[in-house]
């Protein structure tokens, strides 16, 4: 039997092409060209959050979660004195809903909405649109700025939030050799991508893996996520703040974890590239190495929402409900905090001024 001719997508075909002239690329390249290829990339082409999309992050499951995170920034806030102006700011806010539950939440808190100036960063045109329209329920129009990049978030006190989305940003993968490490890349045979081995360049973030790696290892580093925590970290030193950073991942990482999820189901990284989700975990360890602030112990989801009160939170929320509601309320709880659903493989850190207190739920 002979394979059925295979429907080759856009993005493919100019990968391919690309590669065929170029070479092969990185597995951070590749990504790059997956999520965020201006006309063909999977953010900047789809909707992939929710019951009907892709996959479900957190604060689609659930209101309290965005609850949650809420009062944790906003009694940081009061911690501190109450600075304002400050930034209220988000990374890869995606629909918008964690932003929109963070305002609902922190309405009662005395004066923190008349010093909060919403600050969004984001990539995708069409994302800012979903997060304009969800957040237009909640907030001015006139009082939210959206950023392309991290390091043009303003100079003051910012209180920033950031759930999914480190595991986007593009890593590049090694795999141990006898001697040393090789990069996994993204090559062509025939009309097909595939991936590869090639001599891995000098980097010293790879040199001290040599000691907790054997023959065969894949080792992941993402060159992004350091600089971009240490920029969030600056603002921190300088005027305070705070930062909620929840992801999957582990305090420094190993193995392949490059990921590709449709239609809530894992798929092939390589098959159809722009049409699936790709993500990869997040080395804890790595991300806040080189933060010019403090930082909390890294702290499963779980624990960090119980200590935070999702469970008397559930409870009282519950007392409104019956039948089918209550039942989704129930499993989206469980779903959150539960050690088998999203309780422990999503960790949290957070980022926060030198000498002051980790904000609440988390320790040092
Ligand atoms: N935080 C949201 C969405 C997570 S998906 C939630 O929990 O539901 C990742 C988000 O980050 C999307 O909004 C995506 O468009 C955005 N994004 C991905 N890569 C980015 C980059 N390099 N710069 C800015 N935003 C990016």
């Amino acid at each position: 039997m002979t394979d059925l001719p295979r429907e080759m997508n856009a993005l493919e075909r100019l990968l391919l092409n690309r590669i065929k002239a170029q070479g092969p690329l990185t597995i951070a390249d590749y990504m790059t060209e997956c999520l965020l290829h201006p006309t063909l990339g999977y953010y900047t082409t789809r909707e992939p959050f929710g019951a009907a999309g892709d996959f479900i992050t957190a604060p689609e499951i659930s209101q309290m979660f965005g609850e949650m995170l809420g009062l944790c920034l906003a009694q940081t806030w009061l911690d501190q004195g109450t600075p304002g102006p400050f930034a209220l700011a988000e990374l890869g806010p995606g629909r918008g809903t964690l932003m929109a539950d963070i305002l609902r939440a922190t309405r009662r808190v005395p004066g923190f909405h008349d010093a909060a100036q919403v600050h969004l960063v984001e990539a995708s045109p069409r994302m800012r649109a979903a997060q304009a329209g969800t957040l237009g329920h909640v907030w001015p129009a006139d009082r939210i700025t959206w950023h392309d990049r991290v390091d043009d978030l303003p100079e003051l006190p910012i209180y920033l939030v950031a759930n999914e989305f480190f595991d986007a940003l593009p890593i590049r993968q090694f795999q141990r050799t006898a001697d040393g490490f090789a990069e996994v890349v993204v090559g062509a045979t025939e009309d097909r991508l595939t991936v590869g081995l090639v001599p891995a360049p000098a980097n010293p973030a790879l040199d001290v893996r040599l000691a907790d790696t054997r023959a065969g290892d894949v080792v992941e580093i993402c060159a992004a996520a350091p600089l971009i925590a240490a920029q969030v970290g600056q603002r921190i030193a300088d005027h305070g703040g705070a930062a909620l950073i929840l992801d999957y991942g582990d305090w420094r990482s190993l193995g392949d974890t490059l990921q590709a999820m449709g239609g809530q189901a894992y798929a092939s990284p390589f098959a159809r590239p722009g049409e699936v989700d790709l993500t990869a975990h997040v080395d804890f360890e790595a991300l806040v190495a080189d933060v010019p602030c403090a930082h909390s112990r890294l702290t499963t989801q779980g624990v960090f929402l119980e200590r935070l009160g999702i469970t008397a939170r559930a409870q009282a929320l519950a007392d409104d409900l019956t039948g089918p509601a209550l039942e989704d309320h129930v499993a989206a709880h469980r779903r959150l905090t539960h050690p088998q659903e999203m309780g422990t493989l999503f960790k949290v850190v957070a980022l926060f001024p030198t000498g002051a207190p980790p904000p609440p739920g988390l320790d040092t």
